[in-house]
């Protein structure tokens, strides 16, 4: 029987910031903090959901509509909210500013053929390990391809996302799967700000996806190795308390909750 290891892109984009956070996560799951942020992008996300679903029903949306999904939503999520980063209202209002953005916006160019698609597909086997990438793609579109919502506090840094990003490479790779189509295709990120969209289309093809496998399988033999700890990585915003899950029961167990 091979062993089978399987993996999202958060857990390769959790990875590249500290490969023992990734370690702990994949193989140690603890339950995450809910933070208002997450929330902002979850009820956001559903709310576009809910417009993508009518769609596909052949019923065009309106404003109301994606209004309405959104209020469901936020009533579903804010009491399960353990860390407001910001006060209620803000969040709510930043939540109303992104649907409305995202209605006048970006759905009219829109045109879906499938909405939270999850996909869960081989990567490579060897003869003891079977290796696959599972996620849920948010918008495949007939014209457009793949398309996929953010909802940070800030713009992004675009030249940044062309070089490394993880997550248009493992989506169109799994696309490829499914459509036996090994071109390059356009994954479109789109950022809603505070209501305003900063669209980028990353172009990820073979070469992408030969070198995530690469990355993948380096992964692979570092979890085969069932090593105690791997190396931890302190330079950056994500190994804080306030960022990483596992902060008490590793470097915070010396530095303490609260060090700076
Ligand atoms: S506390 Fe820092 S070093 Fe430890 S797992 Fe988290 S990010 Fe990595």
């Amino acid at each position: 029987m091979k062993k089978v290891y399987s993996f999202r892109q958060s857990d390769l984009s959790s990875g590249e910031h500290c490969l023992e956070k990734l370690r702990r996560k994949y193989q140690t799951p603890t339950p995450q903090v809910c933070t208002s942020d997450q929330v902002r992008g979850n009820v956001s996300h559903a709310a576009f959901e809910a417009a993508g679903k009518m769609l596909l029903a052949g019923r065009e949306p309106t404003l109301d509509d994606v209004y309405g999904a959104a209020q469901w939503s936020q009533e579903f999520w804010f009491p399960q909210v353990d860390d407001w980063r910001q006060p209620q209202e803000r969040c709510e209002a930043s939540i109303q500013a992104n649907v409305e953005g995202w209605f006048w916006d970006v759905l009219p160019r829109l045109n879906p053929t499938g909405v939270e698609v999850f996909f869960d597909h081989v990567l490579y086997e060897t003869d003891t390990v079977q290796v696959r990438l599972k996620g849920t793609r948010d918008w495949d579109d007939a014209e457009l391809g793949l398309v996929d919502w953010k909802c940070p506090g800030r713009k992004p840094t675009e030249w940044e996302l062309k070089r490394w990003d993880i997550q248009s490479t493992v989506y169109t790779w799994a696309l490829a799967q499914e459509t036996g189509e090994w071109d390059a295709q356009d994954f479109h990120r789109v950022a809603i700000v505070e209501g305003e969209t900063h669209w980028l289309t990353l172009r990820r093809g073979p070469q992408d996806w030969a070198a995530l496998e690469d990355k993948v399988r380096g992964l692979v033999e570092l979890l085969e190795a069932d090593l105690s700890v791997w190396p931890v990585s302190w330079s950056g915003w994500w190994c804080s308390p306030k960022w990483c899950e596992f902060w008490d029961d590793c470097r915070g167990k010396h530095l303490g909750a609260n060090p700076w």
